[in-house]
């Protein structure tokens, strides 16, 4: 089970033994706009101790300049060397795991968050702009083709996905089994304004469905996603925390990486539910704004 974080000593002891701390953001630094009791003063003692601060999130629509934007919007400090978002983990994997070559392209089913941190590791895409207009009838299905030149299909969230766009998807990865199949995350819904949305794995169904293939996935809980953040910041595993407010995602990153665990109570797990789990971080704490060194 775990250990609720609660007086001043453990809190104290806990903070001494981890030097970066990975923050989940919705549900634990903020809800939509709001942002939790407390934060601004937990980040500014950590930084003072010297702890890293990354922010890890699985939304893909925002570059982490992007992110940095709304940082600011909220009056919370933070530099874009702090922000990890899938989009960035993905551009990331692609360009230096990969090794993709400079004369492939990948192409996009996603948002401004995917392509601008694609531009900014030097890969070449395919506009999504051009496939938001779907296809207009049955006739114009024989426009899809194979094409050498895509070397990745790359998958995010995307509010303009469309039939031309999972076909041209499909298409690529259905002809050429050495072309990449990679998404930012496989989050199934999503939470916002009260309630949840289908998030990007629902958009993911409808192409590993029919494809006999499973994609490289990013976003938490899936490993790709920390062993990019390790390669990028050289941390040492046992001495960083994950931090989040889902167990099915943040905590169980955490938990098959080796790190720490920390779950907040500001966001989508409630005491039933922790209770209720096979997955148990090492600590619970009831928001962030409690971390007080
Ligand atoms: N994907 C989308 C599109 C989202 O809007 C969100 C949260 O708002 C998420 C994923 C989950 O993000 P996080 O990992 O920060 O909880
Ligand atoms: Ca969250």
């Amino acid at each position: 089970m775990a250990t609720k974080l609660e007086k001043q000593e453990d809190i104290t002891a806990f903070v001494d033994s981890i030097d970066t701390f990975l923050l989940d953001c919705d549900g634990v630094i903020w809800a939509a706009n709001h942002v939790f009791d407390g934060v601004q003063t937990v980040l500014d003692l950590l930084r003072s101790k010297g702890k890293r601060i990354l922010f890890v999130t699985n939304n893909s629509t925002k570059s982490r300049k992007a992110y940095l934007k709304k940082f600011q919007s909220l009056d919370i400090h933070a530099s874009a060397d702090e922000i990890f978002g899938s989009s960035y983990a993905a551009a990331y994997y692609i360009a230096n795991v990969l090794k993709f070559p400079k004369a492939k392209k990948v192409y996009v089913i996603g948002m401004a968050g995917v392509r601008d941190e694609l531009e900014s590791e030097g890969i070449q895409y395919v506009e999504p702009e051009e496939d938001s207009k779907n296809l207009g009838s049955m006739d114009e299905m024989a426009t899809i083709k194979p094409d050498p030149e895509i070397g990745a299909v790359l998958l995010g969230f995307d509010l303009d996905i469309n039939y031309k766009k999972l076909a041209k998807a499909f298409t690529y990865l259905h002809h050429n089994k050495d072309c990449h199949f990679l998404a930012t995350n496989s989050d199934l819904t999503f939470p916002a304004g009260g309630t949840v949305y289908p998030g990007t794995g629902a958009l993911l169904s409808a192409l590993t469905a029919p494809l006999d293939r499973d994609p490289v996935i990013l976003g938490k809980p899936h490993q790709p996603m920390l062993d990019v953040i390790i390669a990028k910041y050289h941390l040492d595993k046992e001495r960083t925390c994950m931090v989040g407010d889902r167990l099915d995602t943040d905590i169980e990153f955490g938990k098959t990486g080796g790190l720490k665990t920390l779950l907040v109570m500001t966001g989508v797990t409630t005491p039933a539910s922790l209770e209720a789990s096979k997955i148990q971080p090492d600590f619970y704490i009831s928001s962030l704004g409690h971390l007080k060194p």
